[in-house]
């Protein structure tokens, strides 16, 4: 693991757009940004969870698709040059003797900061793991939550489950390259947009896929990460076994509260309570914004999240600049760099 380490005015946990508005205003006080998110793309929600989907209560917009607004956000942070960190999960927050922060990750980049602003919605979004045993042994060597590179599968006999889209196009996308593919789901209908259903039952007459319906994952076979076969049950216990070098389970995402839970943060009911006067959690110089933040009559929007992102960075100012007198001046005489 090659530990990189930075040091910056602000760490926000999140890439939301909570967090990336949270960039904007406070690049428009000067302050400089590291943003971390587990997921490899900035949006976090919008992006992750319904892209394509029409947005009608963001001001100014009568209707924006959600992953437009991501973009959008992401274009009005850059002029401040925010230092993204993707597919990194925030593991450690540790408040040093001198005040300030060292945030780290779970791949070991540590960004020492004078504050630090969690914008982590519902929590870090990961893969929606399959219940095996021993699954962790097998992760990153035969058993993958996303394609990296579609070469790397070329001639292998890979278990797909899944019955959504992801798992589908998959199916349909490797099914020329891989020596085998053994399509596994608990149901015998798709979640999957219907003409891709379609390709994949053609496959399956030309026999380029097996489908392996109604079967669940029940175990795996193999030792030191090579997997040697996929155990299968259906709802009547009757199992079988698949023969493969590779399992692919893409059951989507999900978010979690993870190690945030451990850093001394106070959390009720999975959300933060902060001042709503400063967004500052339990822990001076620890301030949380959007949905993960919480105050009487806190109402979880985008918009509510973009105001608590000005008022966050404001309380911030004086933590990077002590004794320095903040003068407010509004977007349209300060200008963007
Ligand atoms: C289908 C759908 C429709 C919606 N429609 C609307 C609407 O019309 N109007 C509206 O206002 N709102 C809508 N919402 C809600 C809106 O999307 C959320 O309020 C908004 O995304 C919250 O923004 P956020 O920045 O607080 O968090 P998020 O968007 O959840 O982003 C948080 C990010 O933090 C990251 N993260 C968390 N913990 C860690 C960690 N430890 N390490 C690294 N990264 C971490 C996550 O991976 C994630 O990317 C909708 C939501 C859904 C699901």
């Amino acid at each position: 693991m090659s530990a990189k380490r930075y040091a910056t005015d602000v760490v926000i946990i999140g890439a939301g757009p909570a967090g990336l508005f949270a960039v904007f205003e406070c690049g428009m006080l000067k302050m400089k940004c590291h943003v971390i998110d587990s997921l490899e793309e900035i949006g976090g929600q919008l992006a992750a969870l319904y892209p394509e989907k029409p947005i009608y209560d963001i001001p100014g917009y009568p209707v924006i698709m959600a992953g437009e607004l991501a973009r959008q956000l992401e274009a009005q942070a850059k002029p401040f040059a925010p230092v993204y960190h993707l597919r990194q999960q925030v593991a450690k927050l540790a408040k040093l003797d001198d005040g300030r922060f060292d945030v780290e990750t779970a791949d070991g980049t540590a960004v020492n900061c004078a504050a630090v602003i969690i914008a982590a919605g519902a929590g870090a979004f990961g893969p929606n793991r399959p219940p095996l045993e021993g699954v962790e042994a097998y992760e990153g060597k035969s058993v993958f939550y996303m394609v990296k590179r579609r070469a790397d599968f070329e001639g292998k006999r890979i278990v797909i489950a899944g019955g959504g889209d992801s798992a589908v196009d998959w199916a349909l996308s490797l099914a020329g390259l891989a020596q085998k593919i053994y399509f596994v789901h608990r149901r015998d209908r798709f979640r999957a947009a219907p003409e891709s259903v379609e390709k994949l039952h053609a496959l399956a007459a030309a026999g380029k896929v097996e489908l392996v319906v109604p079967y669940q994952l029940h175990g795996l076979e193999g030792a030191g990460g090579v997997l040697k076969a996929v155990e299968v049950a259906d709802l009547d216990g009757n199992r079988k076994r698949l023969e493969a070098d590779a399992l692919l389970p893409l059951f989507g995402i999900v978010p979690q509260l993870g190690a945030l839970a451990n850093w001394g943060v106070t959390i009720e009911h999975h959300h933060i309570p902060v001042s709503p006067a400063t967004q500052q959690t339990n822990i001076e110089g620890v301030f949380a914004i959007g949905d993960i933040a919480t105050y009487p009559n806190k109402l979880k929007l985008i918009l509510n999240g973009f105001a608590e992102a000005a008022m966050a960075a404001h309380a911030v100012y004086p933590r990077v600049n002590p004794g320095k007198e903040l003068h407010f001046v509004y977007s349209t005489t300060q200008g963007v760099p």
